[in-house]
């Protein structure tokens, strides 16, 4: 057979512990054979991070901007544990962080569904697309403790020097204050990322705030979103036959219970915070969970939406068998992939894409699997595989 050809590279940046393990026999088996891997190679294991104070995430971040299509290995964020076991400089910040900052994108979690593995919400049918906004808000807010009575006020001061007051409360005994901000461009780009998102996958988009209570701060994200769809989306949702949809969030998450799912969620800070955490956990399984960060000018990274997977990496040193899912990996690689034929306008690679991803899907379906779905699994008598056993399964059906 001859193999695909890739006219443009996608950046690949690889990671650190299990994941890198996973990356390595994922190229090795479902990749290399069939395609002539045409990839922009970044180091992102904490190792190479360290060595080029971490230059290279920053490389790789720019890196995308050129090739619009980036494939990412989970990679470690360091805390005080990580800087001894590795001799780190410093305590590098979290990479995904990093990129995001440069490429300014929205981050999108979907599982994948598999006959097998049902979701805990019976009636959800198909994927439920979480979009975090990733700025702002409580995660960017200032608080203080009131020790006693007395009056809190916001206040704001112009460069000219002018100022705009408002009351918060006068307070008649001690109590807690917080002061929370956002700025239009990130909302103006979380709005644009989630349009385009919804395009491109060909879902509907829902949006929720507390609009009827928060009448400036949350009112203002329903005005960003509305603008721009009116004024650069509507035409093209028509075509495409998809709709925009807005309601309040108590009714979004009434409306998100009831649904059977197949539409993107956009969320603000602190609400996908903690309905992507729920999302996920009734869909079964955190290794069953891509993520894709999309700019606002249409750049794509994929990855996994879990992390190392430390404590099976941990194991495998020793030279014990680990059974690591590596399923959201492989399809951090079959959506890079196939975006990059999109771009490219190349069909094979759009159909390896998809072949990979069936195969994947019917090798679980089949009743082949590792240990973290085999436990959850409503098939009778699975197979458990390792690590490896697993990706060779996979290659067989591929
Ligand atoms: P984790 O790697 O997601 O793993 C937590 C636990 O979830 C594992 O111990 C395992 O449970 C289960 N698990 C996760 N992925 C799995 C898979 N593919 N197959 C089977 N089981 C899986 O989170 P962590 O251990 O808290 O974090 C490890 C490192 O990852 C940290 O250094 C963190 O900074 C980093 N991290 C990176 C990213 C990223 O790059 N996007 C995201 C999150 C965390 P059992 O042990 O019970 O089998
Ligand atoms: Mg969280």
């Amino acid at each position: 057979m001859e193999k695909i050809k890739m006219a443009t590279p996608i950046v690949e940046m690889d990671g650190d512990e299990m994941t890198r393990i996973l990356w390595k026999m994922i190229k090795d088996y479902l990749l290399d054979p069939y395609i002539e891997l045409n990839t922009e190679y970044y180091d992102l294991g904490l190792k190479h991070r360290n060595e080029t104070n971490d230059q290279v995430t920053v490389d790789s971040a720019n890196a995308v901007k050129k090739y619009k299509v980036a494939v990412k290995c989970a990679t470690i964020t360091p805390n005080a544990a990580r800087v001894e076991e590795y001799d780190l400089k410093e305590m590098w910040k979290s990479p995904n962080g990093t990129i995001r900052a440069i490429l300014d994108g929205t981050v999108f979690r979907a599982p994948i569904v598999v006959k097998g593995i049902e979701p805990c919400v019976k009636n959800w049918k198909k994927p439920i697309t979480i979009a975090r906004h990733a700025y702002g808000d409580v995660y960017k807010g200032s608080e203080m403790k009131i020790p006693g009575a007395g009056k809190v006020e916001l206040v704001y001061t112009a460069e000219d020097g002018t100022q705009m007051k408002e009351l918060v409360h006068n307070f008649t005994g001690a109590g807690i204050v917080q002061g929370m901000h956002n700025v239009n461009a990130s909302i103006e780009s979380f709005a644009r990322s989630c349009f385009s998102y919804a395009l491109d996958t060909k879902q509907n988009l829902w949006f929720a705030t507390k609009d009827t209570i928060s009448k400036k701060y949350d009112h203002t994200f329903k005005d960003v979103f509305q603008e721009i769809y009116d004024a650069e989306y509507e035409e093209k949702f028509k075509v495409a036959g998809i709709e925009y949809f807005y309601t309040l969030i108590d009714d979004a998450v009434a409306r998100v219970m009831k649904s059977e799912g197949g539409f993107i969620w956009a969320c603000k800070n602190y609400d996908g915070d903690v309905m992507s955490d729920m999302v996920s956990s009734a869909f079964g399984s955190l290794a069953m969970m891509t993520s894709v960060l999309v700019s606002p000018e249409g750049y794509y990274e994929y990855e996994a939406a879990h992390g190392t997977v430390q404590r099976h990496y941990y194991k495998h040193l020793k030279g014990e068998e680990t059974s690591t899912n590596s399923v959201a990996t492989i399809f951090a690689w079959s959506g890079a992939l196939r975006k990059r034929g999109e771009l490219d306008e190349n069909k094979e690679l759009m159909e390896f894409a998809d072949k990979l991803e069936q195969s994947t899907i019917r090798t679980i379906e089949e009743g082949y699997m590792t240990k973290d779905l085999a436990v959850i699994t409503t098939i009778e008598n699975p197979t458990v595989l390792n690590s490896e056993e697993f990706i060779k399964a996979i290659a067989e059906r591929l």
